[in-house]
Order: C-alpha cells, then structure tokens, then sequence
C-alpha cells in the first residue's frame, strides 16, 4: 500500500509498519459504513431545500446512503448574486490569510479521513484503497497550492529605467463555476476549489449528481476550516440545468471542468454566447488512453502494470488504460500472463477488504460498457473475462480483456474495466504512436522498454499530457506529476502543477514614475 499519514505510533508508543497503520484506518472506516449523510444546495452558509433523492449505494442498491437535495435555476442565479457581491471582500483578502484556510482544511480533511473513505466507498463504490488515495490526493491539491500561492500570488517588482518603479501581481477574476465528475468526487471537487479560491475568486461548486454527499460533507468542513461562508455556494443538481445558467450569466469569468469531452465543449460553446467578460475554460476531460510494450520489455512487470492500470477503480479513471500495444514478437507470452492475471482479480462489494473491483457508478454506465462488450464478444475478440460472484447487487462489470485490430476501432472512450490488446510489428512503431495520436485524445501513455532510445523516441512522437515509462500510468501524485492532456482531453494548464493556479488569475502591472 502507498504511504499513508507519516509516521505513527501504536499504543505503546512504537512506530506502526504501513501494515498496521493501514489496518487500523481499515477498522476505524467500518462504524461510518452505516451513517446518513444529507446534501443540500448552500448559498451564504444558508442549506436551502431542492427536489430531493434518495442516495443509493453502488455496490448494494438496497443500501440507503442518504437524501441528496438538487438546486433549481433560481437558486443558481441567487448563489451568483451573492458571490459577485462577495468577490470584491475576498479578493482584497491578502494570499497569507486565504492559504491558512486551505492548510487547515487539509488538517480536517485527515482528521476526518475514516469518515470520508468510508463516505467514497458507499456513495462512490470507491474500494478502501481508493478511499485512501482521494482523501491523500484532496489534502495534498490543499497543501500545494497554498504553498504555490505564497511562492506566485505576490508582487513582484520588475526591472526598468531608472525613476520607475514596475510590478507584476495577480489578483482573482472574479465568480469562478467549478463544474467536477463522480469518479474523484473529493480530490477534483476540493482540487478546483482550493485553486480556484486562493487565487482570489469566489465559487460556486457543482458536484456531480452521483456524489452530491461527498461534496456537501466536505463544505463543512471548509466552513469549519474558517473559509467565509459568502466564498462559496454549493449547488448539487443537474449540469445541463444549471450549467444553462451559469454558462450564461455575464458575472461568471470561468469555469473549470473535469468531466467528459462533449460537456466541456457545450460549455464552451455557451460560454463564447454570453454576454460580459470573455470567460476562461480550463477543461480536463477524457482519454483513449495506449500502452505501447516492445519486446525488450519484462513481460511480467508489464502485465502487472497494464492490469493496474486498466481495472483499478474498474478502470473509471480518466488515465485508465484502454488500448495495450504489444510488439507481435512477445505477444503470446503477455497475453498467457494477462489471462492468469485477470482470473486472479475479485470482483465484489469494496468495503470488503478482499474485493479489488468494484461496482460501476451506475445503470447507464453498466449499460453502455455491457453493449460494447457483446459486440467485442460477439465478433469473437474475447481473451478474458474475470469472474462475477453469485448474489451481487450492484452495478458490476467484469474485468474484461479483448483482442482488436488497432485503436482506430474504438469510436469513444469506454469508461471502465475493458482492456484492448492489439499486436503490432516492430517496423510499425511510428505507426501505432501515430495512430494513438490519430484519436484526437492525449492523456496518458504508458511505455514499457527497456531501450532508453525507443522509450525516447515514443515520448517525442506522442501527442500526450503525461508519458509513464516502465511503470503503471495512473495515480498522478500532486506536484511530482502534474496531470492534465491535450487535443480533446482538455485545455491545460496541469492539475497540481506550477502553471495551474495562474490560469484562474488576472495578471495585472503598475508603473509608477518615482
Ligand atoms: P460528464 O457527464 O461530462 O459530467 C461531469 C460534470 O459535468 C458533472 O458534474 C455533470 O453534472 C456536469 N454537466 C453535465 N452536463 C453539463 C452541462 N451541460 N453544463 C454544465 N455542466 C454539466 O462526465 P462524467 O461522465 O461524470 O465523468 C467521466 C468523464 O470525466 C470521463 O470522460 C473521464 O475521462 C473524464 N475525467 C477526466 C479527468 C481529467 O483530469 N482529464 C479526470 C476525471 C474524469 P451531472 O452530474 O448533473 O451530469
């Protein structure tokens, strides 16, 4: 298992192994499993009522989790009004003050950490590993861009004639809509936020409907972090309702998505319609996400690195791995191991510590990747399939595996536990890096050589946000892997990168004869 929280101590006083720590987490997450959790739309600190559903669990449809209350278009332009009407009071708060915040929410979020696991598990379907991944991921987005924000957001003076005094500073934009999807309903949730509102702007948070729980429990503990109540609204609901609004009103200076290729693109059409300031979009969107496996690789890591890659969180990642290029000359082998591999993986409910794999997120989801699978199936692509238990209730996929001609087949992404393998000669190299550009995407890819120079020359030819060489391709770590694609994967700049937080700023100079 990853690292954890630092180095802690057991009863008596002697440092845990990562076992033990992790363990304990295990435990300490069980009584939340069973909790009610309330979501609601919030403007100015106020809970106003919404239509409201019942939150059922992924992986036990007849699990109750909660009541999630959606916003209607009226409450979305009152939650503008009073954040345009806030935005001048929280710009003028200097950066010093807007980081503490974040760092005390990232003190919270840990302190709360077994309750948030847990909350991801049953609303999200998120396995115990998962759980620990996003609330890691959603402290450190809080930690590094307080820290980014001390080092950038200042004046800095610029170098002129003599009797000049020049300065460059940043200041925020103004309303900012962050728009987040259901697969990191905490990390992307808290990792637009926290850039959005440091670099002075106020908020109004849209979460995905599927994990309006999440994002509302993780509100308070904003609240509770000190961060004032007018610097954010939170409006669970319906994206094309309320986006219809927000993407229309002339206060809205941006929105930063995460979320699927033709949604960022029904926001930036509206967005260039409005009225008002030219707006900002910073999309983070889809992948058809390649491996390319030569055959100087080892056979072993790459199977262990392509399963990882493909069916953690049942491969509803964006940096998921779909398509497995194998050098012909290897291919039985590799494809012998993936079989063996894959009929190791546990399918199940994931507060079950022994389940790897999850549910799905729900019907439609398991729908749209069941049809895709008959087809594969029915053309007689099948290489594996792992084994779905008796008794389950929830919206599971098996892990699938298929053999397919190249990349160009798959007309969209498939969002979850379906691997493509397709075998290529060595002469094609170029070719298939120029057919896994020709997709349009450019998330991630990942590379296993042990021939620096093939290595190399892949990385130049890919048209991709983040190349991982020898390794799995998912699981960005915040500052050390800035994560973020081009072409129809989205806008840049990188999530939990240096460039991001200036990207939700106005950049301004004052020239002063002294
Ligand atoms: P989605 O359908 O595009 O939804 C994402 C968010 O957009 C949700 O909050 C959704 O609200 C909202 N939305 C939908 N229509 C809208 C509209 N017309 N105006 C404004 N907002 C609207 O995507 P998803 O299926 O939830 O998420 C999976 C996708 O996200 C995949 O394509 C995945 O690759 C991508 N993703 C990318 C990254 C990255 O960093 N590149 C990270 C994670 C996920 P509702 O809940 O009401 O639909």
């Amino acid at each position: 298992p990853p690292a954890l929280y630092g180095n802690r101590k057991n009863s008596q006083g002697i440092n845990m192994n990562i076992q033990q720590q992790w363990n304990e987490l295990a435990s300490a997450y069980q009584p939340f499993l069973d909790r009610q959790w309330q979501a609601m739309p919030v403007i100015g600190g106020q809970r106003l009522g919404g239509s409201a559903s019942e939150v059922r669990c992924p992986y036990d449809l007849n699990k109750v989790v909660g009541t999630a209350q959606f916003a209607s278009a009226e409450q979305a332009r009152q939650a503008i009004d009073a954040l345009a009407a806030y935005w001048p009071t929280w710009n003028a708060t200097p950066v010093d003050s807007r980081a503490a915040i974040l760092e005390r929410l990232a003190e919270l979020l840990e302190r709360n950490r077994a309750e948030l696991m847990a909350l991801c598990t049953v609303e999200a379907g998120k396995s115990l590993q998962d759980g620990i991944d996003e609330v890691r991921e959603a402290v450190d987005f809080c930690r590094y861009y307080a820290q980014q924000a001390r080092l950038k957001l200042g004046r800095e003076e610029l170098k002129g004639p003599t009797g000049e005094r020049n300065e460059l500073f940043h200041e925020g934009r103004g309303v900012f809509v962050c728009v987040s999807p259901w697969n990191f309903p905490l990390a992307i949730y808290l990792g637009q936020i926290s850039a959005a509102l440091i670099a002075g702007n106020t908020v109004l948070a849209k979460p995905a409907e599927q994990t309006s729980l999440i994002a509302a429990r993780a509100l308070e503990l904003m609240f509770e972090a000190g961060l004032p109540k007018d610097a954010i609204a939170l409006l669970p609901g319906d994206g094309a309702t309320l986006g219809g609004v927000f993407c229309r009103d002339p206060r809205v200076v941006g929105v930063c998505f995460t979320g699927s290729t033709d949604t960022a693109r029904i926001i930036n059409r509206q967005l260039a319609e409005k009225e008002g300031p030219i707006a900002t979009l910073i999309a983070e969107t889809g992948g058809q996400n390649a491996m390319i496996v030569d055959s100087t690789a080892l056979p072993e890591q790459v199977i262990k690195d392509a399963v990882s890659s493909a069916f953690t969180s049942a491969g509803q990642r964006c940096s998921a791995l779909r398509v497995l290029y194998v050098q012909r000359d290897i291919a039985d082998r590799v494809i012998e191991l993936l079989k063996g591999a894959m009929a190791e993986l546990k399918v199940g409910p994931t507060h079950l510590r022994e389940n790897d794999i999850g549910p799905v997120i729900d019907e439609e989801a398991r729908d749209g990747l069941l049809a895709h699978i008959q087809q594969l199936k029915n053309e007689g692509r099948l290489i594996a399939e792992a084994t779905l238990p008796a008794g389950l209730n929830g919206h599971f996929v098996a892990p699938v595996a298929f053999e397919i001609e190249g990349i160009e087949q798959l007309k969209k992404e498939h969002f979850g536990p379906v691997l493509h393998v397709v075998r290529y000669d060595a002469a094609d190299l170029e070719k298939v890096v120029a057919a896994i550009n020709g997709t349009g995407y450019g998330l991630t890819l990942g590379v296993h050589s042990r021939n620096e120079e093939t290595a190399e020359r892949i990385e130049q030819l890919a048209r991709v946000g983040n190349v991982y060489v020898n390794r799995n391709q998912i699981g960005a770590v915040v500052g050390v892997q800035p994560f973020g694609g081009c072409g129809l994967s989205g806008t840049g700049p990188k999530a939990g990168g240096p460039s991001y937080l200036l990207r939700f700023t106005n950049e301004r100079t004052t020239s002063t004869n002294t």
